[in-house]
């Protein structure tokens, strides 16, 4: 395959192109939109509009695909945490919203199994609220659930990601947290696809549910979504772009561009329209040429994983074993970035493989992949050293 042309913008820059076989990190630039996408967003800057309600329109297909009554497009999963959290701390009331981030007298603790803590979930106090975790590592118990709930909870959060130790199923925080009037929110950043993902949330009992908008569903890298019950995305719209109070809202700094708006609305469209099943048969394919390419060297195991919970897509895994005598996984990864384009690949999960993950991996990247890990696993080829 011939390199890829490098786009002038970023070549202006000095900025190297990378291959991406990590999946849809956002260090790397999340997910590239499909030219329909990046039409639509420029179309989009071409105007000005009434953004609030811009926003209302794009929050009814967000609705429809999240199977929810109300639902909005965010500044990313990140915001859409924030802003759900100021929602059940602040409700429609405006004093309320005014007052945000101090939350003095409001109800304002955000419950979450010790076992799903996770580097995102800052995003959960930003509006002044307080993370409060229940539950023990050794597993999680309703009772401990129903004892950590107080006067003070304004909501219940849940993080789905591969990594998390679960605490209950989202049913059953439901069912717990409901009988006390509780909300119950779930970070659902990177589990789209499967697709089922967008409403299953919900219809486990979820009150407000949110999603990147720049992974796996393909729009802009800074875009997300939230999505659920009516009054609480009201009370969303009022912490995030609060134009009729005379303070702007904790919500300020997450504003989402009129592009973003219709880009997000144009790759969820897409999204919706496409057809799964051969999404994943692409990646597959890809990881089964990888496999082959890989194959036969001692020492070396190559495994195609399946698509679940803990992997995005189906994806080529290297395991070293005993008698390997090539280089380590560590020395592998930072070969793979050392010639252009760079590579980079996944973290691996038991310390001591690699794992190429397929869902960013563009058509034809995966020959370029294999050709440099030959290379690498391989060695130089023996050369006889004068004593
Ligand atoms: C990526 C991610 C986020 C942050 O999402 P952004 O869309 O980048 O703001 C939050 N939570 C989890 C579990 C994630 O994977």
């Amino acid at each position: 395959m011939a390199p890829r042309k490098v786009p002038e913008v970023y070549a202006r820059l000095g900025i190297k192109p990378v291959i991406n076989a990590q999946s849809w990190i956002t260090a790397l630039g999340g997910s590239i939109m499909r030219p329909e996408v990046r039409e639509a967003m420029s179309e989009a800057a071409t105007c000005f509009v009434d953004m609030v309600e811009l926003n209302h329109k794009a929050g009814e297909v967000v609705a429809r695909a999240c199977g929810t009554q109300a639902g909005m497009v965010t500044n990313g999963c990140s915001a859409a945490q924030t802003i759900a959290v100021a929602a059940c701390m602040t409700g429609t009331d405006p004093a309320k919203v005014e007052r945000l981030p101090h939350t003095e007298g409001l109800k304002n603790e955000v419950l979450m199994f010790k076992g799903e803590r996770n580097r995102y979930d800052m995003a959960f106090e930003v509006p002044g609220a307080h993370i409060v975790e229940w539950g023990m590592l050794g597993g999680a118990q309703p009772w401990q659930l129903e004892a950590a709930i107080t006067e003070k909870t304004a909501c219940i959060a849940t993080t789905f990601s591969p990594g998390i130790r679960r605490g209950l199923p989202v049913s059953e925080l439901a069912a717990i947290a409901h009988k006390r009037g509780v909300p119950v929110i779930v970070d659902a950043a990177a589990e789209v696809p499967p697709m089922a993902n967008l409403t299953r949330f919900v219809k486990e009992g979820a009150d407000l549910v949110m999603f990147s908008g720049g992974k796996g569903i393909g729009g802009p890298q800074g875009a997300g979504l939230l999505a659920g019950r009516k009054d609480l995305i009201e009370a969303a719209f009022e912490n995030n772009l609060n134009l009729n109070s005379p303070r702007a809202g904790i919500g300020r700094g997450m504003k989402v561009t009129k592009e973003e708006l219709v880009g997000m609305v144009m790759a969820l469209e897409l999204y919706l329209e496409s057809d799964e099943q051969a999404l994943i048969a692409g990646w597959q394919r890809k990881a089964e040429y990888l496999k082959g390419r890989l194959q036969g060297m001692t020492g070396l195991r190559v495994a195609i994983e399946p698509f679940s919970s803990r992997r995005q897509g189906p994806q080529p895994v290297m395991y070293f074993e005993k008698e390997w005598k090539g280089p380590s996984p560590a020395e592998i990864r930072q070969r793979l970035l050392e010639k252009n384009p760079p590579i980079y690949v996944g973290g691996g999960s038991a310390g001591n493989d690699v794992n190429l993950v397929m869902v960013n991996v563009q058509d034809g990247e995966e020959v370029v992949i294999a050709d440099r890990l030959v290379e690498i696993l391989k060695g130089p080829a023996p050369t006889k050293r004068p004593k």
